[in-house]
């Protein structure tokens, strides 16, 4: 379905359907479903069912698929952050997980490189924990990290996203914690696909790794996976909903419907069951069009970009040069916006440029896009 369609649910709220040509952003909707993830959660919603039980059942499907040891599904890649900290403070203690936020007694800094700072770092604080910073945003060494472990290490962050810099690298990451006994936790929030990510980071011997589950893979927008190894794992639900006792959880308004956690596990299904390449075409073709579209414009050289470390998948990058005379970045982007249907491009990169994602543009929409851009760019 395309943005040209006004759904009657969001017309009566008077709010019109958009082009998502900045990937799978929370601000724009995340993902769409598809209807047999749709379904389920329509079958899911009909009855009662033992949220423990299913908690578990679900958990199992998840490790299944990152081969891990044991699994979660949690309110969103956020939350699974703000347990994964939990779960190092607190061990497997109930004393100390009813004691959360207050950390008094507990190992409770959170190591983070200076290069992975970003605006979805708050939830490794929210259960209490205090973040410690190490290197500096451009340059950091082993010895950073080795300097800066010490008798109140909870645990390293690690952070995987585009644009964050590698620094030491996680395979270092984990070698250094581990030799001081402490836990690896990651946020890979946006890194599926590649599906083989999903594995990649335990593979490597990650205590905790989190994914979004309505980014990629495609899930409901505010769940996510978590996994890792089975005693922290334990701790990790232990601070979640905590059906077993009558500990007060600091995970409990992170909570998961049955209906979402239905959802999670048929997207994943489908998506780790689904081919790469495939999915990998149909964005190309996609940039393909678009880059043909917008060529021999004066000033603006298209490039079609895919650095896994940089883009979600192939897209068509708008870069300007010195003769380039037309409006600026953000009048384009205004423009963009402001038209009917609404197009919503990217503009962050390592330099200026407008970046059109093609992850989440429905078939057809690249005609749109390439429409506009051109009655903007071409005077
Ligand atoms: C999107 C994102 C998050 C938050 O994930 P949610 O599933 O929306 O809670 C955290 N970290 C990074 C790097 C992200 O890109």
């Amino acid at each position: 379905m395309t943005a040209n369609h006004w759904p009657e649910v969001y017309k009566k709220l008077g709010v019109k359907p958009i082009i998502n040509a900045q990937s799978w952003v929370t601000a724009l909707g995340g993902s769409i479903m598809r209807p047999e993830v749709l379904q389920a959660m329509d079958d899911a919603a009909g009855v009662f069912i033992d949220i423990k039980k299913l908690n578990l059942a679900a958990g199992e499907v998840v490790a299944r698929a990152c081969g891990a040891e044991r699994g979660l599904v949690t309110g969103g890649c956020s939350a699974a952050q703000v347990l994964m900290v939990a779960a190092c403070m607190t061990g497997t203690s109930e004393l100390n997980a009813e004691q959360l936020p207050d950390t008094t007694g507990m190992k409770n800094e959170i190591l983070l490189y200076r290069g992975h700072r970003n605006r979805y770092d708050k939830a490794f604080i929210t259960s209490g924990g205090r973040l410690v910073e190490f290197g500096g945003h451009d340059h950091v060494t082993p010895n950073d990290l080795e300097n800066a472990i010490g008798d109140n290490t909870a645990c390293v962050a690690f952070v995987i996203a585009p644009f964050l810099p590698a620094g030491i690298g996680l395979a270092e990451t984990i070698k250094i914690a581990h030799n001081h006994g402490v836990p690896v936790i990651v946020d890979a929030a946006a890194e599926v696909p590649p599906r083989a990510n999903l594995t990649k980071f335990h593979e490597m011997g990650a205590d905790l790794v989190a994914f979004s589950g309505g980014k990629g893979i495609g899930g409901p927008q505010s769940t996510g996976l978590l996994a890792g190894k089975a005693e922290l794992m334990e701790a990790v639900v232990m601070n979640s909903l905590n059906l077993d006792s009558s500990v007060a959880a600091i995970g409990r308004p992170m909570k998961v419907s049955k209906e979402n956690i239905i959802g999670l596990v048929t997207a994943l299904q489908i998506f780790t069951d689904s081919d790469e390449a495939t999915e990998w075409q149909g964005w190309q073709s996609k940039a393909d069009f678009i880059a043909k579209q917008l060529t021999g414009i004066n000033g603006v050289r298209v490039e079609i970009e895919d650095d896994p470390s940089e883009r979600q998948g192939p897209q068509p990058v708008l870069y300007f040069d010195d003769s380039y005379s037309g409006p600026s970045i953000s009048e384009i982007k205004q423009r963009l916006e402001n038209g009917d249907p609404g197009i919503y491009v990217g503009v962050m990169g390592s330099k200026e440029e407008i970046n059109i994602v093609m992850v989440n543009v429905q078939d057809g929409e690249e005609i749109v896009i390439a429409d506009r851009l051109n009655q903007i760019l071409r005077p």
